[in-house]
């Protein structure tokens, strides 16, 4: 059990000015941020973050998504990081997550879902290498 995890707000909730209850809620819940950074990806960068899903029929919409204006990226610190934020964001589909998540409280939907969340010890550090190093 890792105590390292990584999150983006997205660009639709920081364009909806959501940054802010988001990094709060983060805070609450227990999680130290170690190291944060505001940044606009590029189609590049976007492709080779998520390239796990290129061959996915909305690679293409995801990516030009995600660009589409700033992030904030974190890397987050908690005993038992990746499990216990994954469940304070919820579920991929905003329409699915629980009352009270991040994405139930601020997705619009499926695409533009507010929050990204590590699935794995092992994606969180490379996601964190991916930004900060
Ligand atoms: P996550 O780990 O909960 O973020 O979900 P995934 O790794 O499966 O997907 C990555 C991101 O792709 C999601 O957070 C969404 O922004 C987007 N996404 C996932 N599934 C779909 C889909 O069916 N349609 C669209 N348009 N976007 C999706």
């Amino acid at each position: 059990m890792g105590n390292k995890t990584f999150t983006i707000i997205k660009p639709d909730a920081f364009g909806a000015g959501n940054s802010g209850p988001i990094i709060e809620k983060i805070e609450k819940a227990g999680f130290n941020i170690e190291n944060m950074r505001l940044l606009k990806l590029d189609e590049d960068s976007a492709s080779k973050f998520y390239s796990v899903h290129k061959e996915k029929p909305f690679f293409g919409r995801l990516c030009d998504y995600m660009c589409s204006g700033p992030i904030i990226v974190m890397e987050l610190n908690k005993e038992n990081a990746v499990e216990d934020f994954r469940k304070l964001i919820g579920a991929t589909n905003p329409e699915d997550a629980e009352e009270g998540t991040i994405r139930k409280l601020f997705a619009t939907s499926i695409e533009a879902n507010a929050i990204h969340g590590s699935d794995s010890d092992e994606n969180a550090e490379i996601e964190i290498n991916f930004f900060f190093n």
